[in-house]
């Protein structure tokens, strides 16, 4: 068995210096001065986008600049400076957040950025290993591009969670980590009693990233940057009810125990089978390579082919050798690496090319959404010829003109976007500044743009490209996940005059598709097929389906389990709706008037009548220490507001309603509290504090106090 004390490690053989090397040169005034420039950049740019969660260069720029000042350091070790960024790992724990030590160092990754580096690794390996690194072979997995956490478990149970921080200290985000639905709040009965870190990647999938940011611009609030950066930023919240609100995710890779403590694995492999029989979901795609040939053959397949099928971003794979006793021994180098495991990564994804024109895409909500045409241009082994611009802000903000040279970056399947024009290479005469249009596209109605708001909007309800657009979207996956129905397969049934609202789709049948061309008896009968499972959808996603303005799939989400049915919703006042759990005034408005418009009454009644579910099945966070339990809450608590404490009870698997009955599990009772006090006395029901409330949501609170 593997144990997690520390053995006696090898030592690197002794080098004499490089042959290119003369040992007593000295470095030139301007090496002196770039490294000095080097060190500025790289550690502005690692607090952008360590601390700020806010990157102003691509990461490509960044590795490029970090590796030419290792090679002059490497080169000039006078020129090595303890505050180098080459000698840290991240940055420091931001002041806001309680510090956690870390059991070990969470340390950074060694780069390849080719197959010719990463045999100089395997040689660096064999020349302090010999043969053993060969018998223990290596294991490749995706290098996932989010935020590195350690969830620390006590008797199996999650008890806290950190940040890597500087890799010694990080920052306690427990609370927030209950809200990522990946993270075990219990381990399997399997996983060791005493205390272990489970750590990985908390990440941000890429369909729900751009859902977020599309709501994002759509109210005028700034987007984005990348999904890697807004994980980092979601974690990192002070207020646990914004990181429940967005969907994050989460993969483990590794496991530490205390020193003197076994592990019941011997190999990496062997790791991440268990981590799955813990509970704790592995990144798919990993691979056991017996040679470094495979593992390029591995990541040569994870650049070009693997890596554009994920719904999450990776920045390249990450290869280790599989013995976790070699692991020990090899070590770390410079007390920020470890020698045994190296980051493949991948070319960059940015390129350059000619915005040829900006257009318009009039959207189911009616906003009008400007895109870029581009000269198509390779990114990762994908041509990309069309990139997302959001709104007329974003356009003016980044001053874009028909005609600039761009820079496009591209991520696995996150649309691809546009970083900025090339200053240099605009034409001396300029471009003109580009301008929105006044009547929408597609129907010619006078557009409008309200207070507050990014979008301008097409007020037609009936306006074919919002009625075409509004079918899309009612049948993607994300909504009612009709499959079958292709773009180009709803604008033929609009063009028909088959379906014009996304109730019609529930009256047609079989005969009629067969009238259609295209259509023969297996593809007809697939699709009522398909059209008849998605009525049984639950309320969230037909609430998320009908494009209520400003209402997307987590908002649906919170309304549908607030509310329970469509027709509570449907007669909800705003009032009841400000009152759930993460739904502000815009989204109120948003709901209330759709279902105050006729036409929004008149679709629910269709869509009643040909038997399409209203109902939302309730959820259950599994494992969590409050799971089946109900809770209400009364009067001021000291320091949570009580969108917090609700936040805090659900991530722990509770539920929150409003009224004491029998069936309450406690009552959270703080200052003031009125008449649902006097009930809960009445019937017996238990009545706790805030302290209380803390110690049963995170159970290390009761062990430490
Ligand atoms: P890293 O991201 O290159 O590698 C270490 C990290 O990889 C670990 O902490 C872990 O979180 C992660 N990881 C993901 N999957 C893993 C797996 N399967 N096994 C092990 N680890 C896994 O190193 P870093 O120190 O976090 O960051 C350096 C990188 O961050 C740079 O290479 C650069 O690309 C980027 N960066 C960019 C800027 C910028 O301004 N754009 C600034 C600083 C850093």
């Amino acid at each position: 068995m593997a144990t997690s004390r520390s053995k006696k490690q090898r030592e690197e053989p002794v080098q004499g210096p490089r042959p290119d090397q003369q040992p007593l040169r000295r470095p030139s005034e301007q090496q002196r001065k770039r490294a000095a420039e080097l060190r500025v950049r790289l550690t502005r740019a690692s607090h952008e986008y360590y601390v700020l969660d806010r990157p102003s260069i691509a990461d490509a720029e960044y590795d490029k600049l970090f590796r030419e000042l290792q090679e002059i350091e490497r080169d000039f070790p006078e020129l090595l400076t303890p505050d180098s960024p080459t000698l840290r790992i991240g940055a420091e724990p931001q002041s806001q957040l309680a510090k956690h030590e870390h059991l070990r160092p969470m340390l950074s990754l060694g780069n390849a950025f080719n197959d010719d580096e990463l045999r100089a690794w395997e040689e660096r390996l064999v020349r302090m290993a010999g043969d053993d690194v060969a018998k223990s072979g290596y294991t490749a997995e995706l290098k996932i591009d989010g935020t590195a956490v350690a969830l620390t478990y006590e008797n199996q149970v999650f008890v806290m969670g950190a940040t890597r921080g500087n890799g010694i200290i990080g920052e306690d985000v427990t609370v927030n980590l209950r809200t990522v639905r990946d993270v075990a709040l219990r381990l399997h009965e399997s996983a060791p009693r005493g205390r272990i870190e489970v750590r990985g990647e908390v990440y941000f999938p890429f369909d729900r990233f751009e859902e977020m940011n599309e709501a994002r611009a759509r109210a005028g609030d700034p987007v984005f940057a990348n999904p890697r950066n807004s994980a980092a930023g979601s974690l990192r919240q002070l207020d646990p009810a914004i990181t429940a609100s967005r969907p994050l995710r989460f993969f483990g890779y590794s496991v530490a125990a205390p020193d003197g403590e076994e592990l019941p694995f011997e190999t990496q492999t062997e790791l991440l089978d268990t981590l799955v029989k813990w509970g704790v979901p592995v990144a798919p795609h990993r691979k056991r390579a017996k040679t470094l040939a495979e593992v390029e053959k591995w990541a040569h397949d994870l650049e070009h082919k693997i890596r554009s099928e994920l719904n999450f971003g990776i920045d390249g794979g990450v290869v280790k050798v599989d013995s976790l006793r070699l692991q020990e021994e090899l070590g770390v180098v410079g007390g920020r690496e470890p020698r045994w495991a190296i980051a493949r990564k991948f070319a960059p994804d940015i390129a350059e090319t000619k915005l040829i024109a900006i257009r318009i895409n009039v959207g189911r909500t009616g906003a009008l959404n400007p895109y870029a045409v581009l000269e198509p241009v390779e990114i990762g082994g994908v041509t990309v010829s069309l990139a997302t611009l959001h709104n007329e802000d974003l356009v003016r903000d980044k001053d874009l003109r028909e005609g600039d040279w761009v820079q496009v970056k591209r991520a696995g399947d996150v649309i691809p976007q546009i970083l900025g024009p090339i200053p240099e290479r605009r034409p001396k005469e300029g471009l003109p500044a580009w301008e929105m249009p006044t009547k929408c596209p597609s129907c010619g109605t006078s557009v409008t743009r309200e207070k507050d708001e990014a979008a301008v909007y097409c007020t037609n309800v009936a306006c074919p490209g919002r009625q075409l657009e509004g079918l899309v979207h009612f049948t993607s996956r994300g909504a009612m996940d009709i499959r079958g129905l292709s773009y180009a397969r709803i604008q033929q049934l609009v063009g028909e005059g088959l379906v014009r609202d996304p109730g019609d789709l529930y009256a047609l049948t079989r005969e009629k598709l067969l009238e259609l061309e295209g259509y023969a008896d297996k593809g007809a009968d697939g699709l009522i097929a398909a059209i008849e499972t998605s009525k049984t959808q639950p309320l969230s996603r037909l609430l998320h389906a009908l494009g209520i303005r400003h209402v997307g799939s987590i908002a649906a989400q919170l309304l549908a389990q607030h509310f329970g049915t469509l027709d509570a919703l449907v007669s909800a006042l705003a009032d009841d709706i400000l009152g759930v759990r993460g739904i502000g005034e815009t989204i109120a408005t948003g709901v209330v008037a759709y279902f105050s418009d006729p036409a929004g009454r008149a679709l629910v009644e269709k869509l009643r009548s040909r038997g399409v579910n209203f109902k939302e099945p309730r959820a259950v966070v599994a494992g969590g220490p409050l799971s089946g339990q109900t809770a209400v809450i009364t009067g001021t608590l000291p320091s949570l507001s009580r969108a917090k404490a609700t936040a805090l009870i659900e991530a722990a698997g509770g539920r929150v309603t409003g009224s004491v009955s029998k069936s309450t599990s406690f009552l959270v009772a703080g200052e003031e509290a009125g008449s649902k006090l006097e009930k809960a006395k009445t019937l017996g029901v238990e009545i706790i504090d805030e302290a209380g409330l803390l110690r049963r949501v995170s159970p290390s609170a009761t062990s430490s106090a």
